[in-house]
C-alpha cells in the first residue's frame, strides 16, 4: 500500500486510503458508530495494515465496525469511575500518592476499544493557561503526591514547549519524585518523537518514566524501535501498557511475541490491561479465566522481564487490582501450603 500523506479521520478517508470498502459507505450501523466515536488513524498505522478488522490485529485496533453499534447493559460512559475524582479541572487523584494530569483530550489514533473513549475526541478542548496553574497549585499543596502521571488524551500530541513547561512545572515542585508519560505516540507517530520532544522530556531533578501503549509485536516497526530507542538514550525509562484484546493478542504466541518485542526494545512490560467496559467493545472483551490462562502459560516459558501484571480496573472508580492467576493455595489446618510451579506441578511449603 502507498503511504498515505496523512491521519484518515473520516470513514471516506478510509476508503481512499483502501482499508474499508467503498460499500461501507453506506452501511447505517456504521455511519452511527462513525459519529458517536472520534476515528483517526495515522499514516504510520495505515502502513501497517494488511486486512481487515475479522483478520488483521492492526485493522481490528483502529478501523471502526458496526460492531461497536451494539452496547451491552454492563457497559458504561465512565467505566473506570474517573469522573468522582476529579478535584480540579484536569486532575484525577484517586490514590493518595500519585495523580493524573490531563492536559489534552485528543489523541494521534482513536483505538475502537478506548476507556475513555467518551472523553477524548478532536472536540475535546485542551486546559487553559488558568486552568493548568489551577491543576499544578492542587499538586503543589499536596506534599503526599510522589507521582503526576500526565495522560489524556495523549500528551505527546502537545508541541514540544508545552511538554517542557509541564515537565519544568512539576520538576519545580520538590515533592514530586516521578514525573510518567503515557502515550501511544512512539508506535502510531513514532517521528513526532524528535530531538525537540526528547529534550523537553529531559527533567533535572525528577525521574522520568514513559508507559508506552502497545498491543501487537507488529507495532513495533523499525522507525517505532528507533523512537523508543531515542527516549532510553536520553535516559527516560520505558514501560508497556497492553490491554488484552479478543482478536488482537488473545494467544500465548501473540502476547510472546509482543513481550519479548518490547523487552527488546528496551521497554519493561509494566501493565496487561483486562479490557473495560467502554461502550460498544463487547467484541473486544474476554473472560478473566481466559486472561489468567494465557498469563500462566507465559510463566517460566518467558525470561521474568516479560511478564506484565495482569490488571482490572474495577468499574466505579475503585482503581486497578491484579488478577492474575495464583500459584499459591490456602493454608491447610497445619500451616502447609501448596506451590504450583511453571509446568503445573504442586509443591508442599511448610509456611510457619
Ligand atoms: C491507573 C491510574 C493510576 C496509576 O496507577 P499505577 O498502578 O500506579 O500505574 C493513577 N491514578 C488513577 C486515577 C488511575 O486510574
Ligand atoms: S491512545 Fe489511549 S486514550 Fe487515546 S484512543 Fe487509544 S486507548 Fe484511548
Amino acid at each position: 500500500m502507498t503511504r498515505a500523506p496523512t491521519t484518515a479521520r473520516s470513514l471516506a478517508d478510509l476508503v481512499e486510503a483502501g482499508t474499508l470498502p467503498r460499500t461501507a459507505l453506506a452501511d447505517p450501523a456504521l455511519a452511527q458508530v462513525a459519529l458517536d466515536y472520534a476515528i483517526a488513524v495515522t499514516p504510520d498505522v495505515l502502513d501497517l495494515i494488511e486486512g481487515t478488522p475479522a483478520d488483521d490485529p492492526i485493522a481490528r485496533q483502529f478501523i471502526p465496525t458496526a460492531q461497536e453499534a451494539t452496547t451491552t447493559p454492563e457497559e458504561r460512559d465512565d467505566p473506570i469511575g474517573d469522573h468522582a475524582y476529579a478535584p480540579v479541572k484536569g486532575i484525577v487523584h484517586r490514590y493518595p500518592d500519585r495523580v493524573l494530569l490531563k492536559p489534552l483530550h485528543t489523541c494521534p489514533v482513536y483505538c475502537r476499544f478506548c476507556f475513555r473513549r467518551e472523553q477524548v475526541g478532536p472536540g475535546g478542548a485542551a486546559l487553559n493557561e488558568a486552568e493548568f496553574e489551577a491543576a499544578l497549585a492542587y499538586i503543589a499543596a499536596r506534599p503526599q503526591i510522589w507521582e503526576v502521571i500526565i495522560t489524556g488524551g495523549d500528551p505527546f500530541m502537545l508541541s514540544p514547549r508545552r511538554i517542557a513547561r509541564i515537565v519544568e512545572a512539576l520538576d519545580a515542585i520538590a515533592h514530586v519524585a516521578v514525573i510518567r508519560f503515557h502515550t501511544r505516540v512512539p508506535v502510531v507517530d513514532p517521528a513526532r518523537v524528535d530531538t525537540a520532544v526528547v529534550d523537553a522530556l529531559k527533567a533535572r531533578r525528577a525521574a522520568v518514566y514513559v508507559g508506552v501503549h502497545c498491543n501487537h509485536a507488529r507495532e513495533l516497526t523499525p522507525a517505532a524501535r528507533a523512537c523508543l530507542a531515542r527516549l532510553a538514550d536520553a535516559g527516560i525509562v520505558l514501560l508497556s501498557q497492553s490491554v488484552l484484546l479478543r482478536g488482537v493478542n488473545d494467544s500465548v504466541e501473540a502476547l510472546e511475541a509482543l513481550f519479548r518485542a518490547l523487552v527488546a526494545a528496551r521497554v519493561r512490560p509494566y501493565y496487561l490491561h483486562h479490557p473495560d467496559l467502554a461502550r460498544g467493545t463487547s467484541h473486544f472483551r474476554l473472560p478473566i479465566d481466559e486472561g489468567q490462562a494465557l498469563m500462566r502459560a507465559l510463566r517460566g516459558r518467558l525470561s521474568g522481564l516479560c511478564q506484565p501484571t495482569y490488571v482490572l480496573d474495577i468499574p466505579g472508580g475503585h482503581g486497578k487490582s491484579p488478577i492474575g492467576p495464583s500459584y499459591v493455595s490456602d493454608a491447610d489446618s497445619d500451616g502447609r501450603r501448596a506451590v504450583t510451579d511453571f509446568r503445573g506441578e504442586r509443591h508442599d511449603y511448610p509456611d510457619g
